[in-house]
């Protein structure tokens, strides 16, 4: 029998019991109910909330926060995933100008844009992305824009409406294997969404993807969505524990420990991403100001 203690950090353990290095008291910052308020009265929805983020004080702390945009009910069904799944009503024309406002009024630095994927748009919500980019860089001097983009159905067109808005960090996430993708993205291909993060990369945007761990995945395969992203032109990744929303989404199949992140994030340095960030709580837009000053100082 291996003895509690010594193999705490070292090895993956089993669902069930959460290991010791996922029990953290969620901090609560003075800022945070102040932040909470705006954003509820500005009627945006934020994946802090609607996601239960663990990490979520610590972001507003930084001054950043992920806007949801485009309502909260999506087109797929990822296993994952606890939002709305069915028809979703039409965007709301105010909503840029109630996130440009919200950003302002929450004085934030570095935002992110996020959505549900809206396969039932023309242009998946493309349009609304850029509108909403170009606004806050022309209302908020100073201001870093991310998006976490759904992938467009990898319609081209959709994508360049974006890209010329000019974000200063792409994101678009692979979220797993490509083994797992039938079980966990049904509605998403793989080399499709490789093929969009190239698109990006080509056209000059700083590229950034991430995968969730946890779900069976080997390490063999991931190094290998690792290298599959540097060959599409990504140069920031994110590795973070998949923690189950409720007993609807697909179950935890290890938690992995804080010694199995470390060796991901070095496994990447060395295949040559620029910034690899990697953890038990590591989420796609965490400390995501500081991956992209990092990203640009050139550090790992
Ligand atoms: S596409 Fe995105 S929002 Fe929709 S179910 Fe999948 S993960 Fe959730």
């Amino acid at each position: 029998m291996i003895s509690e203690q010594k193999s705490e950090h070292t090895t993956n353990t089993a669902p069930g019991r959460f290991p010791s290095w996922l029990k953290r008291p969620i901090a609560h910052c003075g800022k945070q109910k102040d932040v909470l308020e705006k954003i509820h009265n500005s009627g945006l929805h934020t994946v802090c909330v609607e996601a239960r983020c663990p990490n979520r004080s610590e972001c507003y702390n930084l001054g950043t926060a992920t806007f949801l945009i485009l309502g909260t009910t999506c087109t797929r069904f990822c296993t994952f995933c606890s939002v709305n799944h069915g028809i979703p009503g039409p965007p709301d024309p105010d909503e840029p100008g109630k996130l440009v406002s919200a950003v302002s009024s929450l004085k934030l630095r570095h935002v992110v844009i996020t959505s549900v994927t809206r396969d039932d748009l023309p242009d998946g919500g493309a349009s609304v992305y850029a509108d909403i980019i170009t606004r806050l860089k022309k209302e908020i001097p100073g201001i870093t824009v991310e998006v976490l983009i759904p992938d467009f159905k990898g319609d081209k067109d959709a994508l360049l409406t974006v890209f010329e808005a000019k974000p200063d960090i792409f994101n678009h996430n692979v979220e797993t294997v490509p083994r797992l993708y039938n079980q966990i993205r049904p509605q998403a291909i793989y080399q499709r969404s490789l093929d969009v993060l190239k698109y990006a990369s080509e056209y000059g945007l700083v590229v950034k993807s991430g995968i969730m761990a946890g779900l069976g995945e080997q390490d063999e395969e991931v190094f290998g969505v690792m290298q599959n992203l540097l060959d599409h032109g990504c140069s920031i990744m994110t590795i973070g524990q998949y923690l189950r929303p409720s007993r609807s989404q697909t179950p935890v199949v290890a938690h992995v420990s804080p010694d199995k992140f470390s060796e991901y994030e070095k496994k990447g340095i060395d295949l040559g991403f620029r910034t690899v960030f990697a953890g038990p709580y590591v989420r796609s837009s965490y400390m995501a100001e500081q991956i992209l000053n990092r990203t640009k100082s050139g550090c790992s």
